[in-house]
Parts: structure tokens; sequence; C-alpha cells
């Protein structure tokens, strides 16, 4: 479908790179809200898929999970962002964040004003307007709502979830409305010759050319998801997206109820378990796991 928004493609590596870089990672929580167990690992039995929308499902028994986004601080590039979690709108009008049909699966949306990015930025001394890049793991509600607050950033999206989102609707989880804007919107395509595998994954690309930031493919949950590989100092970090909601989906397989291709969904796991095999001290960050989450937050996390 068309689209007011004109990507074009990325041309990487982006400026800024700089040899042996390593990035510094700031973890944003944006909100939280009650999601349905079953939704987050699919149940068997004849009623699974009534009660991964909750149906039947007592409400103590739904975990709150987290919303989140990334802000990186790169040595010769700048700002960026991994998503953009909610709009500050969404604060006052929670029926926003998800529309209309996410608003009857996910309950108890709970986000505060000074939870959007924007806000959260300036907290830690940065300049939202100095957001240069933003590399989206994939176009959901709860991952793209922010956007519109970073008219002047650069957004990286995989061709394929580009196309999925401008082609899909909200029972597929987009809002177009979210996105759909004449941003500078750079497709990464991962059929280019700069593609390389990395450490388990089989389709990477190394956004500014030094190692420090690789968008791994990691398609399933969504057509064109992807992963955000970070080189810190101590360590990696494998910014998962929702290619992985929790820490049991990757140590147990444990599916999720809804996924756009199940067979490519189980490969990106496989790709992710692989790299967590090779890197044994790197941090894998799952997309809704609020204990996983708080872990991450005190390890990185503002100070005091
Ligand atoms: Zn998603």
């Amino acid at each position: 479908m068309a689209t007011a928004a004109e990507p074009r493609p990325a041309q990487l590596p982006l400026p800024g790179g700089t040899e042996g870089a390593t990035v510094r990672l700031h973890p944003l929580l944006c909100a939280r809200m009650a999601c349905p167990p079953g939704l987050l690992h699919r149940a068997e039995g004849r009623l699974a898929g009534l009660r991964a929308l909750g149906v039947g499902v007592a409400r103590e028994e739904w975990p709150e999970i987290p919303v989140v986004a990334f802000a990186v601080e790169h040595p010769g590039a700048g700002l960026l962002l991994v998503d953009t979690g909610f709009h500050a709108a969404v604060a006052v009008d929670p029926a926003q964040g998800m529309g209309r049909l996410g608003g009857l699966v996910f309950k108890d949306l709970r986000m505060d004003a000074g939870q959007a990015v924007p806000a959260q930025l300036r907290e830690r001394g940065l300049d939202p307007g100095a957001v240069r890049a933003v590399l989206m793991t994939h176009l959901h509600a709860d991952h793209a709502s922010g956007i519109s607050q970073f008219p002047d950033a650069t957004f990286l999206v995989s061709s394929a979830e580009w196309e999925a989102a401008a082609d899909g609707g909200q029972t597929d989880g987009y809002l177009r409305r979210q996105f759909d804007h004449a941003f500078d919107y750079r497709l990464l395509d991962f059929d280019s010759a700069a593609t390389s595998s990395y450490a388990g994954f089989g389709r990477t690309l190394d956004v500014f050319g030094d190692g420090s930031v690789r968008v791994a493919l990691t398609p399933g949950h969504t057509a064109g998801h992807c992963s955000i590989v970070l080189r810190l100092p101590d360590r990696e970090a494998l910014i998962c997206g929702d290619a992985a909601y929790t820490e049991r989906t990757i140590a147990e397989t444990a599916l999720p109820q809804r996924m756009a291709d199940e067979h490519r969904f189980r490969r990106s796991l496989r790709e992710i378990q692989r790299f967590l095999e090779q890197r044994p001290g790197a941090l894998a960050i799952p997309g809704h796991d609020m204990a996983a989450f708080r872990r991450l937050d005190a390890a990185y996390g503002r100070p005091g």
C-alpha cells in the first residue's frame, strides 16, 4: 500500500565509525502493561487460543511486562536509539498506546509523562534533538509509537519489515499513523554484499563499520524483525527485541502464542541461542521480561 513516507535504501556504514569503538547503553523503561501469560508463552490445550487472549484467566495471573527502548551513545556517531517506546500522549490517554485491538488484549497500561523517551533522555543530560539514528527492531505499536518525537532522525528498518507494516494493519500489530511520516526512513537490505554472518547470526549489517553496533536479521515475530548487537566496554549486549519476549523464551525455546512465521521464528531463536553459546559473557536483553529489565537497569541504568 502507498505510504506518505518514501523510504530509501540505507547507505552503510553511517558516518562516525571509530576503530575499536565501544558504546554506552541506557536502558529506558517506557511503560508497563499486563499481558495474558499464554500470549508470552503458548500453552497446549483446546482453549489455549482463547486463554492467550486472556479469556478465563484471572487477572492476578497476568504478568506485568515492560515496554522498553534504549539510548546508545557512540563516541563518533553521537546519540542513537533502539526503538522509541510510547509517545508522550499515551501517558495522558493510555488507550492510544496499543490501538483499539491491542487494547482488548493488553490491560492496565501504565505510563508517566516522564517515561516518554525524550523526557528520559533529558533527565540523563542527553538532547533528544541530537538523536541522529533510530534502529527499529520492528514497527509494532509498542516500539513505534514514539517515532514522531524524532522528526530529524534517520530511521533504519529492514525492507521486509517496512513492507509488512505498510501492507499490515491492526490485526498484525501495526498502527500506520505511528510510523507513516515523511521522515528519513532508510531500508536495510540483508541481501546486499555488505551483509555478513556474525557469531551465530546468519545475516548482520555493521551500522558504523567499526563493529560497535550490528543489526541482525531475526524474522519470525514479524516479517522483518531485527535484533541489535552492541559492543559495550565490558561485554557484548544483544537487544533481542521481540525475537525473544523473555529469558524463558531463550532458555526453554518457549514459543509465544503469535508469530508472523513460526519456522523463521524458530530459526532466529536458534541463532540467538547460538550467539549466546559462542559469546558466554554476552548479555541477552529480552523484549518484554520485567525481571530481566530490572536486573539490566540495576547494572546499566542511571546511578542513584
Ligand atoms: Zn512486537
